[in-house]
């Protein structure tokens, strides 16, 4: 393997027992743990149910921009390590109609990733799934867990913000204020017109993310990716051929993207078709089809990168400043 491409001024993650006695990582952990308290708090009472996530299966993620999967050897068959437990949450519904995880995710991310300040090798997601519901529902469901608890958290733990240098006018900025809502089309030309030469057809790129999210002092959801830039599960609109019923939520200040979610495909056929069109063979997805032919339910859902989210939250330069174990691409670490 050749050398991580590590771009000057890049700061790696020091040994464990320098990380986790840093008095900023006990703070960063600190309120990492509060965030999540304060969500699944506020799934309870939305009714929601805490699952364990499953961590290996024969199949996981495909949609994963450029990183690798990594095998495990189950009994002689090649299953995978968990990228995301999408087809899990989506069957799970099954069980119980409003469902959530906190999941490991690993994705073996391009070498170059180390330097973006944002990509791990293993990160976990707040995984949520809701069957009989829209995406503007869980738009809502996901403006009202981070407003919640941005706001808990302001009135609990000014003290750890500002120890560790956050501007905690500019969080109060973020949860005064409805979260924007841009069309995907419409995020491509303000991207274009300043400069930014964005692809119509593809998801926005880190850059781009970045511009759009510097440039707001409020979060944006950024909706209605354009088929072809996202993986088979998210469902075309009826009545927007091309154009899918998705969104990912960017948060201001440059830190960019911390979600990705929307309507999910359930009908057989239409999931079949939907593979073909992404390239993935639907030979490899045995029991989910199967289970999808039962009939499962209709729904919506997203993933929240926990450390991703983290990081905007308590300000920090990097992502691995948000995990008591970073696992950075390409670099040898407990
Ligand atoms: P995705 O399904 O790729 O959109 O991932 C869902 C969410 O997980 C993203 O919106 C991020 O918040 C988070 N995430 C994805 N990849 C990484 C990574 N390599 N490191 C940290 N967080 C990530
Ligand atoms: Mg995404």
């Amino acid at each position: 393997m050749s050398a991580p491409a590590i771009t000057t001024g890049t700061e790696l993650p020091p040994g464990p027992r320098e990380h986790l006695t840093s008095d900023s990582t006990r703070r960063i952990l600190r309120l990492q743990n509060s965030f999540l308290r304060h969500a699944r708090d506020f799934l309870r009472e939305a009714g929601f149910m805490e699952l364990l996530p499953p961590i290996i299966g024969p199949v996981t993620d495909p949609g994963i921009r450029g990183a690798k999967q990594v095998d495990v050897d189950f009994y002689g068959h090649r299953y995978k390590l968990m990228t995301s437990a999408f087809v899990y949450k989506q069957t799970a519904l099954l069980a119980h109609d409003r469902i959530f995880y906190v999941a490991p995710n690993v994705r073996m991310e391009p070498l170059e990733t180390c330097s973006t300040q944002r990509h791990l090798a293993e990160f976990h997601q707040l995984d949520i799934e809701m069957a009989h519901t829209s995406r503007e529902e869980v738009m809502d469901l996901a403006e009202g867990i981070i407003v919640s608890a941005t706001r808990a958290l302001i009135a609990e733990s000014q003290d750890d913000l500002v120890a560790l240098g956050r501007d905690v006018d500019a969080l109060r900025a973020m949860v005064a204020a409805p979260f924007e809502r841009l069309p995907h089309a419409d995020a491509v030309t303000r991207l274009i017109d300043g400069g930014h030469a964005q692809s119509a057809a593809a998801e926005i790129d880190w850059e781009g993310e970045r511009i759009l999210s510097d440039g707001s002092a409020r979060p944006v959801f950024l909706t209605d990716y354009p088929k072809g830039s996202r993986v088979f599960l998210e469902r075309e609109d009826s009545e927007r051929p091309r154009i899918l019923r998705t969104f990912d939520l960017l948060m201001p200040e440059g830190y960019g993207e911390v979600i990705s979610g929307g309507e999910r495909e359930s009908d057989y056929r239409r999931l079949i078709t939907r593979m073909r069109e992404t390239g993935e063979n639907p030979s490899k997805y045995g029991w989910y089809l199967d289970e999808v032919k039962k009939g499962i339910p209709p729904s919506a859902g997203f993933g929240l990168g926990i450390q991703r989210f983290t990081r905007y939250l308590v300000g920090a330069d990097y992502v691995w400043q948000a995990t008591a174990f970073p696992k950075l691409p390409g670099i040898v670490s407990p």
